[in-house]
């Protein structure tokens, strides 16, 4: 079996780290417990078509996980938060998305953060009976109500691992969140180690390991914290395995000599294989390291199959069963709706300047014409979370851009009036800032630089929904006065306008006909066209070769090819052209129904959250 390994970032001396890299391996490095793990998913269930050529949906994984050999090792299958957001099955509340993971026979599932943007989210989990559904392993070790100050779901669980005989005691945590709604409460890692009842299950339940499902990356200083509270009362012989999430990345560290930790991506661009031992074990090794593997397995179906050392991926019926449900969801939706095609790739990560940046096409292309509509005074604000996929050449779908945008956050004027002194300072405090995690980014971007500012001049300043009460602490610390007048309130006429998917769908629809892919898609007009060239090309080639000079010498340009990656954006490439040979007019407001499925509820968030990872 093939496992491909993508490399984990730099890693602090405070842990040791222990990359399993494994190249090449016959069968997954099965041990004692055994855990299939799937995280941060953010409803890509039909997989990423863009990935892979051929991307396995959960119908995929649900048959690979079939059959895992069951009957001869102890096997799990655990998701570890953030289902939410990502594409157009998640919509507020999560009526399509819930059905399709109640399919999943997880054993275990996390929250994330991202389940908690939204009262309606987290209240639709408890009352569609979500949470019940996973009969008490839905975990939330430190989220409670706010009104009762009891967890969401539980605090910790018992997995019966039937063959070694054996109890592993469960957690669920999510990091220092605090941008959730104001109906939960997520408790801080460090006070929840502290509190009676963690200490309590610790000292008392029986158990033969510890699994910490943990969605905080696999380096962050609080799975130290919660690692260092267990050491401190079940001793160093006790495995510890913990499962992590959020940052979307794989890695994998050594905590000690008896714990562990790994993380499996995101975007259903992986399902992980972790395996560790029971105490039993550690107590009759003498190379307890040995005995914590893990393993990535790209979600694609060919991988799938290969773990399971078949030639082709046999799909089970329910399997089968869960992949169409997700197509029919996908259908009723209209997800798949063309809106153009985009004549390259645009990269998520780029800076600015790079031909390929999506921020770029978003800020200059998108935003300036069609929201600014080239007026000076107004500028435009943004944190570098919003935009979360990279958009790919050829065809797009309204999912493609939900999957670009999918918070579908609204445009806010943040605060009218501001002085060019103070904008300035303001905008030069953001391009001074340091880079958003994992990007060549910073953290703000903005449609005017601090150089180009004119003192004199009064400015209204634009965000989303999301930042402009950040926005305003900002100013706020540069001027705190203006703190009274920065009250951010939708911008445009109605919520609709005001949709960033809108935004992005005008513009596409404006730039990016499909004429030329059309074109490659009905070969029966493009045969004829040929021919009809081929056969004028050659006439024309006999006429020059036996009379010189009565042919001009200049000849055809070549057509390009649109969904190069190496073909730079041309500004206005497509200027005059449309899709109305894709849509139909009354096609449109079935774009800002599926758009308004996103339509959050302009619940303003008002703190700094640096990543919404
Ligand atoms: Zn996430």
């Amino acid at each position: 079996m093939f496992l491909r390994i993508k490399p984990a970032s730099p890693i602090p001396f405070s842990l040791y780290v222990l990359l399993f890299v494994q190249t090449v391996t016959s069968s997954l490095p099965w041990g004692d417990i055994n855990v299939i793990v799937v995280t941060d998913v953010h409803s890509w269930v039909a997989g990423q078509r863009h990935l892979f050529p051929q991307a396995a949906d959960y119908g995929d994984v649900l048959s690979f996980y079939e059959q895992l050999p069951h009957d001869e090792q102890d096997l799990f299958f655990v998701m570890n938060g953030d289902f939410m957001d990502g594409t157009g099955v998640s919509t507020i509340p999560p009526t399509h998305l819930l059905p399709i993971l109640e399919q999943l026979p997880w054993d275990v599932v996390n929250m994330g953060n991202h389940e908690l943007y939204h009262s309606e989210t987290v209240e639709y989990m408890k009352t569609s009976g979500f949470i019940h559904h996973w009969k008490g392993n839905y975990l939330t070790s430190n989220v409670v109500w706010s009104s009762t100050v009891k967890p969401i779901g539980s605090r910790y669980t018992i997995l019966n691992a039937t063959h070694h005989r054996a109890r592993i005691l469960t957690f669920g945590f999510l990091y220092n969140f605090q941008g959730n709604c104001n109906t939960t409460q997520v408790i801080r890692v460090q006070d929840a180690v502290k509190e009676e009842w963690f200490r309590s299950v610790l000292r008392h339940e029986e158990y033969d390991a510890i699994l910490v499902l943990a969605h905080m990356d696999y380096q962050d200083e609080l799975v130290s914290v919660i690692h260092q509270a267990i050491r401190n009362i079940v001793g160093l012989s006790m495995p510890i395995q913990f499962i992590n999430g959020h940052s979307h990345r794989r890695g994998s560290a050594q905590l000690d000599n008896t714990s562990a930790a790994m993380e499996a991506g995101h975007f259903l661009d992986t399902v992980g294989f972790v395996s560790f031992p029971v105490k039993q074990t550690v107590l009759s090794s003498n190379a307890t390291l040995s005995l914590f593997q893990h393993a990535f397995i790209d979600a694609a179906v060919p991988d799938l199959a290969r773990a399971l050392e078949q030639t082709s991926l046999h799909i089970t019926d329910s399997g089968e069963v869960l992949s169409s449900l997700i197509r029919q969801t996908r259908d009723l939706l209209q997800l798949e709706q063309p809106v153009g095609c985009a004549p390259q790739t645009f990269r998520l990560g780029l800076p600015l300047d790079d031909p390929s940046s999506l921020w770029a096409l978003y800020m200059d292309h998108v935003v300036t014409p069609k929201l600014l509509r080239r007026n000076e005074s107004l500028v435009y604000i943004q944190g570098t979370g919003l935009l979360r996929y990279d958009l790919y050449a050829g065809p797009i779908t309204i999912d493609d851009i939900i999957a670009v945008t999918p918070f579908n956050d609204s445009i806010y004027s943040v605060v009218d009036n501001v002085d060019g002194e103070l904008l300035r300072a303001l905008l030069q405090a953001m391009e001074n800032s340091s880079s958003a995690v994992g990007t060549a980014l910073p953290q703000f971007v903005s449609t005017l630089l601090s150089y180009d500012v004119i003192a004199t001049n009064r400015y209204e300043l634009l965000s989303s929904d999301y930042d402009a009460p950040r926005i305003c602490q900002l100013i706020s610390l540069i001027q705190p006065e203006i703190e009274s007048s920065c009250r951010p309130s939708l911008y445009l006429l109605t919520p609709t306008d005001a949709l960033m998917i809108n935004l992005w769908i005008a513009y596409i629809q404006s730039q990016w006909s499909c004429e030329w892919h059309q074109d490659e898609e009905q070969p029966s007009a493009v045969f004829f066209l040929a021919m009809l060239f081929l056969f004028t090309a050659f006439a024309c080639l006999i006429y020059h070769f036996f009379a010189p000079g009565a042919f001009p010498s200049n000849g055809n340009t070549s057509r390009e090819t649109l969904d190069d990656e190496k073909t730079p954006l041309i500004r206005n490439r497509y200027a005059g052209s449309s899709c109305e040979r894709d849509l139909p007019i009354n096609d449109t407001t079935e774009h800002k129904k599926a758009a308004s499925l996103m339509l959050p509820q302009h619940v303003l968030v008002s703190v700094f959250e640096k990543d919404q990872l």
